[in-house]
């Protein structure tokens, strides 16, 4: 099976700090790190990988040169090769944008493998970005089926079988291939990479593909320019208080226990 994980590197929001005068997250100096939910999906591909050996693993990012730090990661974790797609005119692209180029990226990658990859692996969200748009957006430009909230998946019978978390209940998809999958938490830790496989993914030459490589792609769709979006202003939200969970035996019953207490607090 051939498996393509898109795998983004963000900022580590753990090492986040605010900014007390503009009130805006301070990004300098913070440490980059791989996605985390991208690290679920790498996980999910090489759970396929420990069943099927010959299984193909590869991993493609949009992003600055610095970004191979987070392909690098994956080389040592579980995957076979990596590409990094990088470039002035993908510049401020916006998820719409991002994943027409992620899809001609795909396609590009693919003839350079001599090869069509069965999957595409994405994780659900960006913890910068937060949109959980990508990994679908992708799925369409592809024209492939897709399953989102993956938790695991088992390659049956020429599908995939997706164990997918769902809002109460989760709940199994098969999807034929070639299909795009976004991965979320599953309840496991990803693999660390071993000695051996950290050195090998340091000393990996990372090939780069640029817009030029790209020659299907309508500059008008890149970039700022191919962008129906725009973050106009990003804040930190205030915290209103602790928040509480209403849960009776029935949904009547929670109901009630709600209206009862929006009532009390004046609220409705
Ligand atoms: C604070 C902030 C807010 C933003 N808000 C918006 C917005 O409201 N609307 C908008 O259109 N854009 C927004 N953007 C831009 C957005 O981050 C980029 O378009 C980005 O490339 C993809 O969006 P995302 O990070 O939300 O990805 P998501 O859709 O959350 O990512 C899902 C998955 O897609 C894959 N993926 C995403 N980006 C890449 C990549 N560059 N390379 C490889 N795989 C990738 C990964 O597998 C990832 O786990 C925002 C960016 C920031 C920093």
């Amino acid at each position: 099976m051939n498996i393509l994980l898109c795998a983004k590197q963000v900022p580590d929001t753990t090492q986040v700090k605010i900014n007390p005068v503009t009130n805006t997250l301070i990004r300098d100096g913070v440490p980059a790190i791989l996605n985390p939910f991208d690290t679920y999906a790498l996980e999910a591909a090489a759970r396929i990988k420990d069943k099927y050996p010959d299984t193909k693993i590869v991993v493609l990012s949009m992003g600055p040169e610095n970004a191979k730090n987070a392909l690098k990661e994956c080389l040592a974790v579980a995957a076979d090769k990596a590409y990094l797609v990088t470039g002035r005119p993908f510049g401020g692209s916006d998820t719409l944008a991002t994943s027409y180029i992620l899809a001609n990226a795909v396609k590009k990658v693919e003839e350079l493998e001599g090869t069509k990859f069965d999957a595409i692996f994405c994780g659900k969200q960006a913890i910068d970005g937060d949109t959980a748009q990508v990994g679908p957006e992708l799925a369409e430009h592809l024209g492939y089926p897709q399953v989102t909230c993956a938790l695991e998946c088992e390659l049956k019978d020429n599908r995939l079988e997706v164990l997918k978390e769902g809002q109460d209940n989760n709940m199994i998809i098969g999807v034929r291939l070639p299909c795009v999958l976004t991965f979320t938490k599953p309840g496991f830790n990803p693999r660390y990479p071993n000695i051996r496989r950290r050195m090998a993914a340091n000393r990996a030459e990372i090939p780069i593909i640029t817009s030029e490589d790209l020659t299907e792609i309508d500059s008008a769709c890149i970039g700022l320019k191919g962008s129906p979006t725009r973050v106009k202003k990003s804040f930190v939200s205030q915290k209103k208080g602790a928040g509480m969970i209403v849960r009776e035996e029935t949904a009547e019953k929670t109901s009630a226990k709600l209206i009862a207490l929006l009532s009390d607090a004046h609220i409705i």
